[in-house]
């Protein structure tokens, strides 16, 4: 790689401190891509690990491209035109991240020996088990004559009936509410789907957004330097 007269001397990445004059040997500096693809794609990866590129005189050294990503030509590495920089020694502070372990859920404790034992079955296992007995328990004979209209047992309704109600509401009540849970899930299917999709639109539109804003700094940095550079002319000038 012949580095023209005007190119930055040292590699953009912040962190690196590679430059022509300190460089590993075997080390070579290289331009941004000149098609705006490629220059979006190095930008969303760069942005935050350059402190300003000038597409023109910006140089990334070669300790950030992958082998693969290399052609030997006239025994020089040539970088190819799909190239992406992807290797960034990792910084203190990424690596030194402390990772919290969450607290464990806090239940109620179990107050007898059956809540214990209870507390131990999945849910899977629990409604299986009730479905099973209740296969083998015989229903009381003429169950619903014990049973009035508002759902109550009459008063000489013998136990085993009483408890066979009360397993039967119990029974629907289960199935109801293993509905709404379904029906739940299915709504919440749906509000992810559509959170996922918005929060992709608002992705692409906050990495366009950023990327204008680094342009701009650029722009505004180069800018700079160019009315440093007109008030030295025109003091030279003035003179
Ligand atoms: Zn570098």
């Amino acid at each position: 790689m012949t580095d023209s007269k005007h190119s930055h001397p040292h590699c953009a990445v912040q962190n690196c401190k590679m430059s022509v004059f300190n460089k590993i040997p075997g080390t070579s500096f290289h331009p941004f891509p000149t098609t705006n693809e490629m220059r979006n794609k190095w930008l969303n990866i760069l942005k935050s690990r350059c402190s300003s590129i000038d597409w023109a005189r910006s140089r990334i050294c070669s300790r950030h491209f992958e082998n693969r990503y290399f052609d030997i030509v006239d025994s020089r590495r040539k970088l190819r035109d799909n190239a992406l920089p992807s290797l960034f020694p990792a910084s203190a502070s990424s690596t030194q991240r402390v990772v919290r372990s969450l607290k464990p859920v806090e239940s109620t404790p179990p107050r007898t020996k059956i809540d214990r034992l209870l507390n131990r079955m999945t849910q899977t296992q629990l409604l299986d088990d009730v479905k099973s007995t209740m296969r083998l328990i015989k229903v009381p004979d003429n169950f619903s004559d014990y049973v009035n209209d508002d759902l109550h047992c009459n008063p000489d309704t013998p136990v085993e009936a009483q408890l066979w109600l009360l397993i039967k509401k119990q029974d629907h009540l289960i199935t109801r509410l293993m509905q709404l849970v379904l029906q739940n899930k299915k709504h919440v299917e749906v509000l992810q789907k559509n959170m996922e999709e918005s929060r992709n639109e608002k992705k692409e539109m906050e990495q366009s957004l950023e990327n204008y804003k680094y342009i701009a700094k650029c722009l505004q940095e180069k800018h700079a330097t160019l009315e440093e550079q007109i008030e030295i002319l025109t003091a030279v000038e003035s003179r």
